[in-house]
């Protein structure tokens, strides 16, 4: 079964929500949103994630939560700042329901969760009658994560670290709370080629065979024009699980950017239409699916822009 995650940077476009020390909670739950996002779909299985924005946009409470109930979630997750005075984390369901009730055992799960990773103050698990709460079909908890206009609070928020380690408590809550299950090869971040050091007795068939490969295509990747092997000697194997083919991309667009890290901001050069690279893993960045090439850059998956195939 699928577990979809309404994920819902709070404010957002006109809207700044909280503003002080120099930033806005619009742009710092984004950054907290999109990361949980990355997490869940690259590291766990049978997950989907429908994000209220996935840039500086303002939709406005209703159409959240009329897209949520629209697509079914399995649980509506608001991300804020709080301001007003105070200091540290808190979050909320709505108030009219029970501390026995399925909500507030996900709120349990992701309260304590979000806690441990923090470094925060606790200021409890809270009921209130905000919109996102009470008009959304499914479970819903809206998480306060720290003040903004305390200085102690901000300088965490502008720290990456923190916001990974926020993003991480929040995902440790829902896999928790709903049982998901991680990807057994750690979320594609394993290169599809690896490297096997031969052994005294083996044979190139045996090390084809225990890589799923054909004797040729061993040969053919470690351009060996014989049969005869060394103990010591180091070849390329396919991974494991990848399957014995070798993932291409080829440029559709007239031109298109390749970025040097797994970023969409981190531009690094333009490629040609016709251009073909060989994908090395395929990643999911801020929502999207990325590829890295045999090259280290990255390459976007849109298929307006690119085909995928293999060979
Ligand atoms: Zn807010």
């Amino acid at each position: 079964m699928t577990f979809k995650l309404y994920n819902d940077p709070g404010h957002g476009g006109s809207d700044p929500g909280a503003a002080d020390n120099g930033i806005k909670e619009k742009d710092i739950v984004l950054k907290i949103s999109k990361k949980i996002t990355d997490i869940l779909l690259n590291e766990y299985q049978d997950v989907q994630v429908k994000m209220s924005r996935t840039s500086d946009t303002y939709p406005t409470l209703t159409e959240r939560t009329n897209e949520a109930n629209a697509w079914g979630a399995d649980l509506f997750l608001s991300v804020h700042n709080n301001a007003g005075g105070g200091i540290g984390y808190e979050d909320y369901i709505h108030e009219s329901l029970s501390s026995g009730s399925r909500t507030a055992k996900i709120q349990d799960d992701i309260h304590g969760e979000i806690m441990k990773v923090n470094g925060m103050r606790d200021r409890g698990q809270k009921k209130a009658n905000f919109h996102v709460l009470r008009e959304s079909d499914m479970p819903a908890v809206l998480t306060e994560n720290g003040f903004i206009d305390n200085k102690g609070d901000s300088d965490k928020m502008k720290s990456q670290a923190w916001i990974n380690d926020v993003a991480r408590g929040h995902v440790n809550g829902i896999v928790k709370a709903f049982g998901l299950k991680a990807k057994s090869n750690g979320g594609g971040s394993k290169p599809s080629k690896d490297t096997y050091t031969v052994k005294s007795g083996d044979t190139l068939w045996d090390i084809a065979n225990d890589h799923d490969m054909t004797v040729k295509q061993l040969k053919d990747l470690n351009n060996l024009s014989s049969d005869t092997i060394h103990p010591g000697q180091v070849l390329k194997v396919s991974g494991s699980g990848s399957g014995s083919k070798t993932k291409y991309v080829e440029v559709l667009a007239s031109s298109l950017w390749v970025y040097n890290k797994p970023d969409w901001n981190a531009k690094d050069r333009t490629v040609k239409k016709g251009n073909v690279f060989t994908i090395k893993r395929t990643l999911t960045v801020s929502g999207s699916k990325m590829h890295q090439l045999k090259s280290g850059l990255y390459i976007t998956d849109n298929p307006k822009y690119v085909r995928v195939y293999e060979k």
